[in-house]
């Protein structure tokens, strides 16, 4: 059965998020200053288990989602994340089954078990090929090498095609993006430069410290040109860009400044299961609390909780697809102080 918004859109894609931990700390998503060592992050027995996850994924596909991808936080971070992605390959139905990483743990001997899991694809981010810009963005002294080293790994393990996401922040890294795009040109991976986002209430996130796809593009343009792919598929968020000379291709991620609500079919659940029908929610819905029951409230709808059947959950998930109307980056710019003041989940609790 397909599941269908209140603006028309289905429920295609599920982005899971395992952990809300992570071993970088991203001056666009986690910084230091905030996510300090004093920073309560979930109670490991509120986590998900694999079996919480795959069952509620199970129901997900049966209801539409074709797209998995694993994210966090760290993924890799979550103990034996192979084991979870070998029970959600196995789900009939599944199309694509992917995982965001920083790359940092992805070692052979990782990229080979979860290829062996039955993952198909990665990606991994890499802000820059500069080490001192790279290590002044993660903040906890990861070389550009160990990911460099990753993303060989997975490319030996077979995991294609490998697509490394860049994260564009002004006066950080915009001077990253034509090596960036060097460096993969001709790779055989595909480079996807990300506008900054003003995802949570940490960042200090101001638009003037977006560098604009149209910028990035017209740097790349002007050293190899390049001319515009058609999308692969409607509702693709990257546009995609291909070098004239045949060398491969690019993606930008306009976020921002070219919002793409109107194709928007992803839901994302937390790892303490909560569901968000946007990156830009204050609120998910606790699936968990169907599942385990105890303290706390299901907003707004009258279902049971702990115990529920395959059914019930199904229900609930259904009535708050059905309810949704997100398209917060349509109306960002309007800076409403109801768009501007909001409370926001941190991307590191529900994955990008
Ligand atoms: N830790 C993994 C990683 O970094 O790949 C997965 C989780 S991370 C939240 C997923 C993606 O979100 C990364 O590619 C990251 O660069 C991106 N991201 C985080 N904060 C962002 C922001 N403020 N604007 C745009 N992208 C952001
Ligand atoms: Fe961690 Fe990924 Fe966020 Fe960086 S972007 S802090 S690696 S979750
Ligand atoms: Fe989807 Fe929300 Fe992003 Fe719009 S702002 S594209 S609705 S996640």
């Amino acid at each position: 059965m397909r599941l269908t918004d209140r603006l028309g859109r289905p429920l295609r894609d599920l982005r899971i998020s395992v952990t809300d931990r992570c071993n970088f700390r991203c001056v666009y998503c986690m910084p230091k200053e905030i996510f300090g060592p004093g920073f309560q992050f979930m109670p490991r027995s509120e986590l998900l288990t694999f079996e919480e996850i795959t069952r509620l994924a199970r129901i997900f596909v049966a209801h539409g989602v074709e797209k998995i991808r694993l994210t966090g936080g760290e993924p890799l971070l979550r103990r034996q994340i192979e084991v979870l992605v070998a029970m959600l390959a196995a789900l009939p139905g599944l199309d694509d089954l992917t995982l965001t990483t920083n790359g940092s743990l992805l070692t052979p001997e990782k990229a080979l078990a979860l290829r062996d899991a039955g993952l198909r694809r990665i990606t991994i981010s890499l802000d820059s090929l500069d080490d001192t810009v790279f290590k002044s963005m993660n903040e906890v002294g990861v070389s550009v090498e160990t990911i460099l080293g990753a993303i060989d790994a997975a490319a030996a393990a077979g995991l294609h095609p490998i697509k490394i996401d860049m994260v564009v922040k002004r006066g950080l890294n915009e001077a990253s993006i034509v090596p960036m795009a060097g460096r993969f040109r001709d790779s055989g991976h595909i480079l996807r430069f990300i506008e900054y986002m003003d995802v949570g209430n940490s960042n200090g996130w101001r638009m003037e410290d977006v560098v604009s796809a149209g910028e990035i593009v017209r740097a790349i343009d002007r050293v190899w040109p390049l001319e515009p792919v058609e999308a692969n598929y409607v509702g693709e968020v990257a546009e995609r860009w291909r070098y004239r000379d045949g060398r491969g291709e690019i993606g930008v991620i306009a976020s921002v400044t070219q919002p793409f609500c109107g194709t928007c079919t992803r839901a994302r659940l937390s790892a303490d299961g909560r569901l968000f029908t946007c990156l830009f929610s204050g609120t998910g819905y606790d699936l968990r609390h169907l599942l385990r029951g105890g303290e706390g409230a299901v907003e707004g709808v009258s279902v049971p909780t702990g115990g529920a059947t395959d059914d019930e959950i199904a229900a609930a998930v259904a009535g708050v697809w059905g309810r949704r109307a997100d398209r917060y980056s349509e109306i960002r710019t309007s800076n409403t102080p109801a768009v501007g003041t909001r409370r926001k989940v941190e991307m590191s609790a529900i994955g990008g």
